[in-house]
């Protein structure tokens, strides 16, 4: 018996899980850090102090709430969620995907989702033993309605995830063609508004006209991706059940107390949204002003931009050789070759990013 360390991790570890790639997060060492959707901003020294106040009373030795309830009541009329529905929390909303996952799992389970999209649904239902069948977009990101329709007839979806605003492509699909799709499907719909902050429409309002419809939001992009705090809204039917694939204690401690003092402070998150989705409207102008550039329109605080065809990679490198980092979604190739993303950041980071561009382009 001589099997050695690599034919044993082959023999335990499940297909599934080795045919993985772990989640790239690249160094960001001091780069500008336009590359994760982050808001740039810092609290007013003020505030910070009142928070570091708050925290003093939390109790590190207990264990959290594990409803925390008093941080749900809040989310409740905070984020608009309709009489009647419910809440529950998870550890970012990348943990509410893998409950949703886990509640439905099963052999011959499917999870669908236009594509490109945001590479958590299809990640995390393979890790969960869940097929996964991406529907792609239309050139121009929009939805490929009958396409879904007949992929959703045809293979019974337990789950369909819509990100609205989508990521990476940052457009709004057209709300008539998601209700067609929330009554084509056999099972549940989740509408994942992460960007919610930063678009002129949301599907909250419509949890009460569907019995399979839930909506997910994240405190992340608001300013607060260091909390990890994401929610699910719908009906206490499904959330009851998948609320038993949850960790107890799930949400922290220092998480449920800064997320109240946070939203405390709403103003502060909200003037600093309000400005990000002005610059978001100035940089998209200037990267349009650039002749070798497709720049897509953007509900999100990001903006997805095509390069001359296979030059995005050198321009990805030509600006972190500046210390800017941003994403490449070139390699990912079909309808995101020679594609690149960058997050709306403060006007400095912003001129800073467009001053390099020229330069790399001879504009
Ligand atoms: C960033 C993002 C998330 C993850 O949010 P967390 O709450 O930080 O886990 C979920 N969905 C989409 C579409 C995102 O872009």
């Amino acid at each position: 018996m001589s099997e050695d360390l690599s034919q044993q991790v082959e023999r335990l570890i499940r297909p599934a899980i080795r045919a993985l790639s772990a989640y790239h997060v690249p160094d960001p060492g001091d780069c500008i850090k336009l590359d994760a959707m982050e808001n740039p901003y810092p609290w007013p020294p003020e505030m910070v102090g009142a928070w570091l106040e708050r925290l003093r009373h939390v109790s590190l030795n207990r264990y959290p709430d594990p409803a925390a309830a008093s941080l749900r009541q809040r989310l409740l009329a905070e984020m608009e969620v309709p009489a009647g529905m419910d809440l529950l929390l998870g550890n970012g909303s990348d943990e509410l995907i893998q409950m949703l996952a886990l509640a439905v799992a099963g052999p011959d389970r499917v999870v669908m989702a236009p594509a490109p999209t945001f590479v958590m649904y299809r990640m995390i239902a393979e890790v969960a033993g869940l097929r996964f069948a991406g529907v792609p977009l239309q050139e121009d990101f929009s939805l490929d309605t009958p396409a879904m329709l007949s992929a959703i007839e045809a293979q019974q979806p337990a789950l369909v995830f819509l990100a609205y605003p989508n990521n990476p492509t940052g457009n709004l699909f057209a709300a008539e063609d998601i209700h067609r799709i929330i009554r084509a499907a056999p099972g549940l719909v989740v509408l994942d508004e992460a960007y919610a902050a930063f678009a002129s429409d949301s599907f909250m309002a419509a949890l009460a006209d569907y019995d399979n419809l839930l909506v997910m939001r994240t405190v992340s992009k608001m300013g607060l991706a260091g909390l990890r705090l994401g929610l699910l809204a719908g009906r206490a039917e499904w959330l009851s059940e998948i609320d038993k694939t949850r960790l107890p204690y799930n949400i922290n401690v220092l998480t449920q107390a800064s997320a109240e003092f946070a939203l405390d402070h709403r103003r502060v998150l909200d003037g600093q949204t309000a400005q990000i989705r002005a610059d978001r409207a100035q940089l998209h102008d200037a990267l349009a002003a650039m002749p070798s550039l497709t720049v897509y329109p953007s509900e999100a605080n990001f903006i997805l931009f095509r390069t001359a065809a296979g030059e995005a990679d050198a321009i990805f490198a030509g600006l972190r050789e500046r210390d800017i980092l941003i994403k490449n979604l070139s390699q990912a190739g079909g309808m995101l070759s020679d594609c690149l993303r960058v997050t709306v950041g403060t006007p400095e980071e912003n001129a800073a990013f467009i001053a390099a561009m020229q330069e790399i382009l001879d504009l």
